[in-house]
């Protein structure tokens, strides 16, 4: 495969190894919730390119706001004064929880969360932070410093600043007693290193890359207490759980607690660059210096981010998310019963995980692989992730249908039982 070379011939090796597939389609066009690839073969997409395509493929009424907006202005910088970053703020704020309500606007999930981090260490006057163990948080110096997950960071040895904390999740015990040890551990490293030397922990409400670890209903009310106990920052990193995906606008809405810092990006865009990490008045006021991001919230990116907003609410994609996530749950924890290699089926609303284990207790890597492969070939596309990428991850665009959900459920069904 002639794109296979070049990619290997011209991009960091660090790119060689990211497909699923042994022979990974080339995707050439996309439609809700369907991509083509050049043979003209269709998949129906449940993985979203990681999240991001909430509302769809090259959904025309997004699309429309953002060509508009193309052929109108493209970018300034915030030099000069334009309206659509300023719209976009203004609409964000009115659905982020609670009293978060100014945002700083970039491109990246790595960009937001660095900002974040900075964000934190000027309004605390501290300089280190907690992260947990299976957490993602970008691919910048600090901000993988921050992840957890052994095969996205390129050093073991990065920065020195950040502490990890047991997630909650353990194969060996259940998640209740998991998410107790996750606390117990930030209690301690709290009171090894001392508070005041912590600016902030930072966490995903349900970790995605690290396999849809879903915490317990309880878990963040006390872990917000812990720290606030302390004069830690939390920071909640929606980039993956943003915009729907769980049933609600964001996912940390679940567990009725609202962050000192929450980042955003991915679906904020629906495909366009552009991310944000947003706060309250009063942890603002740290932020004074004058500092922008050149092309974070250009006119182009923010006119579709709104459009993005507008889609949402529009078309309900929460209760389609919350309706059809259930659904879709029911029917993996049916296969569950059916399958033994299915260990655990976890996530809120159309953010959901299957977990394959085997027979003797190890992670069913090469069976994931397996189904990848083969649901791919029956014009499925599902994800995969978890510290031994033996997670299937369903993330579909929003977008999907109750067909949809009942075509997916029979084809792994078949394939599981190929499997056997
Ligand atoms: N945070 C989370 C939870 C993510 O899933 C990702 C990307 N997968 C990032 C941050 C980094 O975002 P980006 O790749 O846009 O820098």
């Amino acid at each position: 495969n002639q794109i296979i070379e070049k990619k290997k011939e011209f991009l960091l090796p660090s790119s060689h190894r990211n497909h699923f597939y042994a022979n990974p389609p080339q995707i050439v066009k996309g439609s809700m919730q369907f991509l083509y690839d050049d043979q003209g073969k269709e998949y129906l997409d449940f993985f979203a390119g990681v999240s991001v395509m909430n509302c769809g493929h090259c959904n025309p009424e997004i699309l429309e706001k953002t060509i508009q907006q193309m052929q109108t202005l493209q970018h300034t910088t915030i030099i000069y004064l334009t309206e659509e970053m300023v719209q976009l703020a203004e609409k964000l704020a009115s659905v982020l929880p609670g009293d978060l309500r100014r945002s700083f606007f970039c491109c990246t999930g790595s960009e937001a969360n660095e900002g974040a981090m900075l964000l934190a260490r000027l309004y605390t006057g501290k300089n280190e932070f907690i992260a947990l163990e299976n957490g993602l948080h970008g691919r910048t110096y600090l901000t993988m410093s921050a992840t957890g997950i052994p095969m996205w960071r390129a050093d073991p040895d990065l920065s020195p600043k950040v502490h990890f904390a047991k997630t909650v999740w353990d194969s060996n015990t259940d998640l209740e007693q998991a998410a107790k040890a996750s606390i117990e551990s930030i209690k301690e490293i709290i009171q090894a290193r001392g508070a005041n030397h912590i600016a902030a922990l930072i966490a995903e409400p349900i970790q995605g890359n690290g396999g849809i670890i879903t915490p317990p209903a309880w878990y963040f009310k006390e872990l917000k207490q812990l720290l606030e106990d302390n004069g830690i920052l939390l920071i909640i990193d929606e980039v993956q759980t943003g915009f729907a995906r769980t049933g609600k606008m964001f996912a940390i809405e679940h567990y009725d607690v609202v962050p000192d810092i929450m980042t955003v990006a991915k679906a904020l865009g629906n495909g366009m660059p552009i991310s944000a990490f947003c706060t309250t008045d009063e942890v603002a006021k740290a932020f004074t210096k004058p500092s922008a991001s050149t092309l974070g919230g250009n006119p182009v990116s923010s006119a579709t981010a709104l459009a993005v907003l507008d889609y949402i609410e529009k078309y309900e994609l929460c209760e389609t998310a919350a309706h059809l996530g259930e659904m879709l749950k029911e029917g993996l924890i049916a296969l569950q019963a059916k399958y033994s290699l299915i260990k655990d089926v976890r996530g809120i609303g159309l953010m959901l995980g299957a977990e394959l284990v085997k027979e003797d207790g190890q992670p069913a890597s090469e069976e994931t692989d397996v189904i990848l492969e083969k649901l791919k070939d029956r014009g499925i596309i599902v994800g995969k992730n978890g510290l031994n990428r033996n997670v299937l991850a369903f993330q579909p665009p929003l977008v999907i249908t109750e067909a949809n959900v009942q075509t997916l459920l029979h084809e792994l069904d078949e394939v599981l039982a190929e499997l056997q």
